[in-house]
């Protein structure tokens, strides 16, 4: 597997998760070139699951050569050293996209992608939670959720303490708690062309459970530049009976004085938001203890 590759027609160096953004977002084509980051190297790359509205911890882009062979032999991509383990910051979640995210090309003053030198492994950078999301699967799977980190707003997190099951928690302790809160959860389609999310898991309020629900509106969505991906997930999910996982950057919100209670996350930028199918679920109980 290949992180990053170059993109010759927007003179881009860019990650797999880059690329299949900007597949969704109709900036780039589905049979736009990819060449390797490799010092010397030409080869040729494709990007793998690029046109796949779903991801799992089985589905997810990156970049491969069709050969081996197809690689300079300078090329250390290909030819890395075995053991010589890649030094990497914490990954970096930017809660605002910079204005130029979905350019259509690269500004020409921009310094040239490829240099002679192989570029340092660089911490990846990420807009969307579902790239988090991702991330948090698979650190899920390889058990070190308490020691991986993730930057975000300044403050360094573990993945452990910045993803947070809403299940049975007291709720009116943490309507100040900005997490990426998730649970299983009901979606359905709404009337007027928007979604309607429920957890079936719920938050603990005195004696009573209170399931959280998210709308999505027609309106934020249409607003959306990866709206086409958000539409093919939900859809796809709803077509299969409705059950999820939803991940949400967000502070629960509970009305101060309403004679009965309830709890609905707000979500400001749609970036902020995932819903995955149930076999997450049933993958990472495979794999690790359920938290
Ligand atoms: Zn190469």
């Amino acid at each position: 597997m290949i992180e990053e590759a170059i993109q010759p027609e927007r003179e881009e160096r860019l990650s797999a998760e880059r690329a299949y953004e900007l597949y969704w977002a109709d900036v780039l084509d589905g049979d736009a070139t990819f060449l390797c980051t490799g010092n010397g190297c030409t080869a040729r790359l494709i990007c793998a699951c690029l046109d796949k509205p779903e991801q799992n911890l089985r589905i997810r882009p990156y970049f491969r050569s069709r050969r081996l062979d197809d690689h300079a032999p300078t090329c250390e991509v290909a030819h890395g050293k075995a053991g010589a383990a890649r030094e990497k910051g914490p990954d970096v979640f930017d809660a605002e996209r910079p204005r130029d995210h979905f350019r259509e090309r690269a500004p020409s003053a921009a310094p040239r992608a490829r240099t002679s030198a192989p570029a340092a492994p660089r911490a990846s950078r990420y807009y969307r939670l579902s790239s988090l999301v991702q991330k948090f699967l698979e650190h899920r799977r390889d058990g070190d959720l308490d020691t991986a980190t993730v930057d975000m707003g300044g403050e360094t997190l573990t993945y452990a303490g910045l993803f947070r099951n809403v299940y049975r928690q007291k709720v009116a302790d943490l309507t100040g708690t900005r997490a990426i809160w998730w649970g299983t959860a009901s979606l359905r389609a709404t009337r007027e062309g928007g979604y309607y999310l429920r957890f079936s898991r719920a938050f603990r309020h005195d004696d009573a459970d209170l399931h959280p629900t998210v709308t999505l509106t027609a309106r934020d969505i249409e607003a959306y530049p990866v709206r086409r991906l958000l539409r093919a997930r939900l859809d796809k999910l709803i077509a299969e009976g409705g059950r999820c996982v939803a991940f949400l950057w967000a502070r629960p919100w509970m009305p101060k004085d309403a004679e009965s209670p309830f709890v609905r996350f707000y979500v400001d930028n749609l970036d902020h938001i995932d819903v995955r199918g149930m076999e997450i679920l049933e993958a990472l109980q495979q794999t690790s203890r359920v938290r």
